[in-house]
């Protein structure tokens, strides 16, 4: 493959990397958020972090065996969080409806990077990736969308629960 376009490939697959290591910890710093008022986001989330541990290999072997090394990875790989930093920092949220919006939009983020990667993969004639990437893809479709298809509910009990809370907290200073 030529060289300006192996370059450009491989550090996408850098980003990736960075990129899935961002979503790890994202996922970690919301699953306590979200486990006692949504205990299914959280299992939910638990099972995609074991999901995305997975990837984080695929993507290490495919580095490697590009031969790029590892401390390369890293180097460029901190560069790179730069750009999901900014997505992952707005992911700390206690609000579970901000911190679901947020999951979603770095789901889409992975959705739209492993697309550029297949189509890299197949133009670099690096083929034996383009399975490992189809199969994250996969993965990152199927948590976006359950996301998605939850997100209506997630907001609905939000607000009720909030009303609760609000009467309880008008009740008790009535009784005051
Ligand atoms: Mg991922
Ligand atoms: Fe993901």
């Amino acid at each position: 493959m030529a060289s300006n376009s192996r370059n450009h490939y491989l550090a996408w697959l850098r980003d990736a990397h960075a990129m899935e290591k961002q979503a790890l910890s994202s996922i970690e710093a919301q699953i306590p958020r979200l486990q006692k008022t949504f205990p299914d986001v959280a299992a939910r989330l638990t099972q995609h972090h074991q999901e995305t541990d997975a990837q984080l290999v695929q993507i290490q072997r495919v580095l490697e065996r590009h031969d790029t090394d590892a401390s390369m990875v890293k180097d460029l790989a901190a560069t790179a969080m730069a750009t999901t930093q900014a997505l992952g920092g707005m992911l700390a949220t206690d609000e579970p409806v901000k911190a679901a919006l947020m999951l979603v939009t770095f789901e889409h983020l992975e959705i739209a990077s492993y697309r550029c990667l297949i189509s890299a993969a197949e133009v670099c004639g690096d083929t034996a990736s383009v399975p490992i990437f189809e199969a994250i893809l996969d993965e990152e479709v199927a948590m976006a969308d359950w996301l998605e298809a939850r997100l209506g509910g997630l907001a609905q009990q939000f607000l009720l629960d909030a009303d609760v809370d609000a009467q309880a907290e008008a009740l008790a200073d009535g009784n005051a």
